[in-house]
């Protein structure tokens, strides 16, 4: 088994003539957090998107736990049943309780029964701290609350690697810390995570790495006291003075 959960090789991306990724390398390790940050634009949620191939690429490799994505002859709906990701925008199903968000793709995806689901489910909500809310229709949630059951809903497909795209940007100051928590506690289980955030307290203490982009592509990475704390380029400082 490989120690290499996440490889992307050359990968680009263009949207007709605007090149938004530019021949990214990167290698993410079994249990490795990885946070990405950069200026709005820079590509950040296209790298994402083309780690499950949301979007693809022009150019270049995806591999996902030693399946090659980008392969014509993998069996992309099986591949990316192992890539979990949780966007800024929660995007539960508004008219199914929270149980039935969590059991709907565990049913048709995986084929459980509604008893294992059920039970995959409750497991899920708990870990997120929400068991009681299970009858809930997402509407009588808070922001933070529902975002807690989209990171359950993903986690109920037993992902190998979990993607988030700015989780906690859509929510009021107080709720982010609880989605953070949640988040930290998969870390700390050993989730591989590759996460685009503005939350640099979270990824100063979470990350085991961290990713600058600017203009599509990796302009400086290494780990958060030395990414974040002593830049080397001077767009990161830039960036890092704005947002710090
Ligand atoms: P970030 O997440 O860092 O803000 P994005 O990856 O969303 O950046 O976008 C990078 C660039 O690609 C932007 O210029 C954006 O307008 C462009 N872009 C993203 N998605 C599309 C699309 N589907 N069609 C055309 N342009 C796109
Ligand atoms: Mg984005």
């Amino acid at each position: 088994m490989s120690d290499v959960m996440i490889e992307l090789s050359g990968l680009s991306k263009s949207f007709g003539s605007l090149e938004v990724l530019r021949d990214i390398d990167l290698q993410v390790e079994r249990g490795e957090v990885v946070c990405v940050i950069g200026p709005s634009g820079s590509g950040k949620s296209t790298l994402l998107r083309c780690v499950n191939l949301l979007e693809e690429p022009s150019a270049g490799k995806v591999s996902v736990d030693s399946t090659e994505l980008t392969d014509p002859d993998t069996d992309l709906d099986a591949a990316r049943r192992h890539v979990g990701m949780v966007f800024q925008q929660f995007n539960l199903f508004s008219h199914l309780s929270v149980l039935e968000n969590l059991t709907v793709a565990q049913r048709k995806v995986l084929g459980r029964s509604k008893e294992e689901s059920e039970k995959v489910a409750r497991e899920n909500l708990a870990k997120v701290g929400l068991s009681e809310k299970a009858d809930s229709m997402p509407a009588q949630l808070s922001g933070g609350q529902q975002q807690r059951v989209a990171i359950a809903r993903a986690l109920s497909m037993n992902p190998h690697v979990m993607l988030f795209d700015e989780p906690t940007s859509a929510l009021d100051p107080e709720l982010v810390g609880d989605v953070l928590g949640v988040m930290r506690q998969l870390a700390d289980e050993g989730m591989t995570m590759l996460v685009v955030t503005h939350e640099m307290q979270f990824a100063r203490e979470v990350a085991d790495r961290v990713l600058f982009m600017d203009g599509g592509g990796i302009i400086e990475q290494g780990p958060p006291a030395e990414l974040i704390g002593n830049p080397k380029e001077e767009r990161t400082r830039t960036f890092l003075a704005r947002v710090l």
